[in-house]
């Protein structure tokens, strides 16, 4: 199993000379595994990666956690979408107000995109989740619910005893009366324990977090908190705010580690890394990307 980075960046992109190293796109992963192709999430980071998929590949599987805009906006500009040859499905959560197929054609429709979904050469095949286990090629994949506004799916993507955890949405404070010392009532502990790779959303500093509870995000502090108990073998902090510069990303990181002695390694993720799970998952950063 393969992952690469299409964009890491939360809530809006946010292009520009000072983002360089950790990119300007919002939420996409690629994974590969064999023939399986599999996208978490469909944020303006899509786009780029729609351009540089092989043609070889005829079948697309897109795993969206939740419909935040952020996490949808690249949709409507994911070349696939409109080549005849290539089935796309389309992966998310239950809801119980609306069925998952309206939720997204309100994405494609007036006055938010010029395309309706009706006008897509093949139609995506929809797939409504919940708290399941089920099977993408060779890849086990269980999706549960998570704390964040709306509906929002963590994914565990297991392949060959490699575990990927993806959980770029989450609020870990309102999970346990006692985070983090109460790991079974923690929300997306299932999803992320003993994972090999944890992609979590570290918003905010522990500072800003205070004044933002219920806004469905997490400190970078309680990240941390939460990889370790759930023993993890790397985290790699996900969701970058918009107004953030590389230099403040790199100071954020340094502030959270200060004094702090860990038995896993955490950085802070990047748009145009690779990660390799038969490699140990090494990351490296491809020349052609950012
Ligand atoms: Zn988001
Ligand atoms: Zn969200």
């Amino acid at each position: 199993m393969k992952a690469k980075i299409w964009g890491c960046r939360g809530s809006l992109p946010a292009p520009g000379p000072e983002n360089y190293q950790y990119g300007g796109n919002t939420s996409c992963i690629q994974v590969t595994h064999g023939d399986t192709c599999i996208i978490l999430d469909a944020g303006s980071g899509i786009q780029r990666l729609g351009k540089f998929l092989s043609p070889n590949i005829q079948e697309i599987h897109i795993l969206l956690t939740h419909l935040h805009i952020d996490h949808t906006m690249g949709l409507g500009f994911f070349l696939p979408l409109y080549n005849p040859q290539v089935k796309v499905h389309l992966w998310g959560p239950s809801s119980a107000c609306e069925p998952l197929l309206n939720r997204i054609r309100s994405y494609f429709s007036p006055p938010l995109f010029p395309v309706r979904m009706n006008e897509l050469p093949n139609h995506p095949i929809i797939h409504e989740l919940s708290n399941e286990d089920f099977m993408i090629g060779e890849v086990k994949i269980h999706s549960e619910y998570i704390c964040h506004p709306d509906p929002t799916l963590g994914y565990r993507l297991t392949a060959d005893g490699a575990v990927l955890a993806y959980l770029p949405d989450h609020e870990l404070q309102l999970g346990s009366f006692d985070f983090p010392n109460d790991p079974e009532w923690t929300s997306g502990f299932e999803i992320a324990k003993s994972a090999d790779i944890l992609f979590h959303d570290g918003s905010y500093t522990a500072k800003e977090y205070s004044g933002k509870i219920g806004w469905g995000h997490s400190s970078v502090r309680d990240a941390i908190a939460f990889a370790e108990i759930c023993k993890v073998k790397k985290l790699a902090v996900f969701h970058h705010e918009p107004t953030r510069s590389d230099e403040q990303i790199d100071q954020m990181l340094k502030d959270a580690l200060r004094n702090r002695k860990l038995t896993f390694e955490v950085e802070m993720c990047a748009e145009g890394s690779e990660y390799d799970f038969e490699m140990a998952i090494q990351r490296t950063k491809s020349a052609d990307l950012i």
